[in-house]
């Protein structure tokens, strides 16, 4: 694959270990999907003898840590944003399959089972420096086509020492008849980084400038960059919540902006020069990372239960066409 190709989308697959509802349901519990994590492949029974076959770049088991899945889908992009290049981590896929959990987790008293968010924020105060850099972290909630800041209401930029735990609060879930916990809204966690690098060390990472051999004393150079972790909203189908009235108009709302969001990943998949950012808030609000250097990396999370799997196939699919 082409690993760190400026435009083209890394896509993994997770899938989530059986709750305790499906271990229950043990006896009449079908494999129907089953995952080559060497081989990078992720089978779909369609019946007793003959599946569907999809390769990743990533194919993440109910076995895997947190870590490994920081390290296999986010860290290559927090790095590159570091060096200076937007990036990009989403989650998709259905309600109650992991989206919240790989990326907003907060792992209180656990903390190998933090998320990429917290993760991710480590890593950048880790490597940063305080006396030449700045960081500035805002978490918007996008429902129904209306941008909220989760952190402060009334502000955008929001110190770090907030705490990502007070947005979570926030967040906006109804009761629908699939998951008590269905999370209508998109959640954006967007990190600017903004570092400054001296002339020296400028000239220390331009070295293919064989030109210039003096190292003159410059100004520092500022780099800006934008880290943008997004836990997309249930990518389940409207029929499915047993949705009417005000639900029904969300949920058109959420498939009205995921399908925008495939087309736009799909043009940047197919190297196109027209990514249609306009269709929708939230490709608007993730307009810079579809831009050239942008690194952007998709998980679409994946449930063990057969009950789900006419979902499951629509989530590879949307993973696939990324790709
Ligand atoms: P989503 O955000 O996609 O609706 P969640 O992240 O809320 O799904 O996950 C649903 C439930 O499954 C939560 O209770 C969550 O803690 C649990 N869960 C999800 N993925 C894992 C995992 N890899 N290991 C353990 N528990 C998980
Ligand atoms: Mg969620």
């Amino acid at each position: 694959s082409d690993d760190g190709v400026p435009g083209r989308v890394r896509v993994a697959v997770r899938l989530r270990p059986r709750n305790q509802e499906e271990l229950a349901a043990d006896a009449d519990f079908a494999e129907y999907v089953e995952l080559q994590p060497e081989l990078k492949r992720l089978k779909l029974r369609k019946n007793n003898w003959d599946a569907d076959t999809y390769e990743f770049d990533d194919v993440l088991t109910e076995f895997a840590s947190q870590k490994r899945v920081y390290e296999a889908v986010a860290k290559p992009v927090v790095e590159s944003v570091l060096d200076g290049y937007n990036g990009t981590v989403m989650a998709y896929g259905q309600t109650g399959t992991g989206k919240t959990f790989t990326l907003g987790h907060l792992g209180d008293g656990d903390t190998s089972s933090r998320g990429i968010m917290v993760r991710a924020m480590e890593d950048i105060l880790a490597e940063i420096s305080l006396e030449t850099d700045s960081v500035s972290v805002s978490y918007l909630q996008l429902y129904m086509e209306a941008v909220q800041d989760l952190l402060v209401p009334a502000n955008d930029n929001i110190s770090i020492v907030e705490d990502p735990k007070t947005g979570e609060a926030h967040r906006i879930a109804a009761n629908t008849k699939l998951n008590t916990e269905s999370s209508r809204s998109h959640a954006i966690l967007m990190v600017q980084v903004k570092r400054s690098f001296t002339g020296q060390e400028d000239a220390l990472s331009s070295e293919i400038d064989n030109s210039s051999h003096l190292v003159k004393p410059s100004k520092p150079i500022v780099r800006k960059s934008k880290l943008v972790l997004v836990d997309l909203a249930g990518s389940e189908r409207v029929h499915k919540s047993g949705s009417e009235g005000h639900m029904l108009e969300e949920a058109k709302s959420i498939n009205l902006s995921l399908s925008s969001l495939g087309k736009c990943i799909n043009a940047l998949a197919e190297n196109s020069s027209h990514v249609p950012i306009r269709d929708s808030k939230l490709t608007r609000l993730l307009k810079d990372s579809f831009g050239g250097s942008a690194r952007t990396s998709l998980i679409v999370t994946i449930g063990p239960s057969p009950r789900h799997r006419g979902e499951t196939s629509s989530t590879i699919l949307f993973g696939q066409r990324a790709m």
